[in-house]
């Protein structure tokens, strides 16, 4: 399939911020023309999308997402972090079974693809992760994702922690199902929930199998005050120190949040190469605190953004991470700590390269693979529009999403989703969600 993409102001999001009006040609899923050389590459094209007078940008890449937990959005407001895990988080992912975790997913999916999100890191939860992988496969998204590792942990449902070795095995088996091949859409990732949930031998055995197979290692770390002290209580040492000793750390290692980061564990990150990812309305809405961006940045560290879970946000919304990460800088670090284009580079190009795709995806640059969002911006909330990343940094929202193309392959046209049938799982949502919340006794 070959795809013109015409007329559209493009923000590369590459390495110099490049901007310019024109084309882009794709073809066999990967981007093979830019500019006048689009046409030349693509002198026949079998689709054209009309981008004149819209933006077009690399799709959002969301590095730290909780698909099976999109069903609990609105079950678990206004608590902090360890109640709302214990209380209504872990009974609820204990309750789900195939058919909630399809629907959580797919909700997930949905709002995700139709919000411009091309790419995610997912962690699900302890069973039943099969059905979340073949959701984000049928669903066209680029996806890292893996069950939840958990081994121990107060206050978890007693049938939710798994034995040590069983956990690993079946990460093992999706990991050997779902390979880190360039070429796959969706891959397995190993995450080990976080040091409060994981034994030491099982954070180990979590490192070993990422060194085995090449997966990223995904975990929660430095989020919040009480989550740190507990885990001082716990061990002795502080969260870091634990993942770092058992070896989950490193260029492979990918660590939401770290709000509660002081300077030498943030050159301590720098030196390891691990990559962080902040989550701005997840940090708000559970009263985590504000991450230091800018002094992540400034070290070297490789930072992306994400939504987290919906039970934590409510929304999936990149666009709304993009502001808020923008906005809350101005507050941590200065109004110029982060301008809009370095806000813009966390969620695509600094995205990808926290997740170490940056040699596939992140930028609009020929031979990379072609995720490619165009945005209407027209609507009263965007006009004039007179400075492009200004625009989308502060003025876009999700819903002037009009196209979406994942490895060429068209996702969304005309704001209406392709690959799954929106309706119909916002209404299987409904269902499922009411049937979970009473089974984990939450609703
Ligand atoms: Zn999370």
């Amino acid at each position: 399939m070959s795809v013109l993409i015409q007329g559209g102001l493009v923000a590369t999001c590459d390495a110099e911020h490049r901007v310019f009006e024109g084309d882009i040609a794709v073809e066999g899923g990967k981007i093979v023309g830019l500019g006048e050389a689009a046409r030349a590459a693509l002198p026949s094209p079998e689709q054209v999308i009309d981008a004149r007078g819209k933006a077009v940008l690399p799709g959002l890449v969301q590095g730290h997402i909780h698909l099976v937990q999109t069903l609990f959005r609105g079950l678990a407001d206004d608590v902090p972090l360890l109640t709302w895990l214990r209380r209504y988080i872990w009974p609820l992912e204990f309750a789900h079974d195939d058919r909630s975790l399809q629907a959580s997913a797919e909700l997930g999916l949905a709002e995700l693809l139709r919000g411009g999100t091309t790419t995610l890191l997912d962690m699900g939860t302890v069973h039943g992760h099969d059905v979340v992988l073949d959701a984000c496969a049928r669903s066209g998204i680029r996806a890292l994702s893996g069950k939840a590792m958990m081994d121990q942990g107060e206050g978890a449902p007693a049938g939710m922690l798994e034995d040590t070795r069983a956990g690993l095995r079946e990460a093992e088996r999706l990991a050997r199902a779902w390979p880190n091949r360039p070429d796959a859409l969706v891959r397995y990732a190993i995450c080990p929930r976080f040091v409060l949930s994981c034994t030491e031998e099982m954070l180990r055995g979590c490192a070993a199998l990422s060194q085995e197979t090449g997966a990223l290692l995904h975990t929660h770390a430095a989020e919040q005050v009480e989550e740190r002290a507990a885990v001082r209580a716990l061990l002795g040492t502080d969260d870091l120190s634990a993942l770092a000793g058992c070896g989950v750390t490193g260029p492979r290692a990918v660590f939401a949040h770290g709000v509660h980061l002081d300077d030498d564990e943030i050159h301590a990150i720098a030196a390891a190469g691990t990559a962080i990812v902040h989550c701005p309305s997840s940090n708000l809405k559970l009263g985590s605190g504000v991450a230091r961006v800018a002094d992540l940045l400034r070290a070297g560290v490789r930072v992306g953004l994400g939504a987290d879970g919906a039970p934590c946000n409510n929304n999936l919304d990149g666009f709304q991470e993009l502001r808020l990460a923008a906005l809350l800088s101005k507050m941590k670090a200065g109004t110029s700590s982060l301008p809009a284009r370095e806000a813009l580079h966390l969620a695509t190009l600094g995205g990808a390269r926290a997740l170490g795709l940056e040699h596939l995806v992140g930028s609009i640059e020929a031979g990379k693979r072609a995720d490619l969002v165009v945005l209407d911006l027209q609507d009263l909330h965007t006009a004039p529009a007179v400075d492009l990343f200004s625009t989308l940094v502060y003025a876009c929202q999700s819903r002037d999403v009009r196209h979406v193309l994942v490895d060429g392959r068209q996702v969304v046209r005309d704001g209406e989703l392709l690959t799954l049938d929106a309706p119909r799982v916002a209404a299987e949502a409904r269902e499922q969600a009411r049937r979970i919340a009473r089974k984990a006794g939450v609703a």
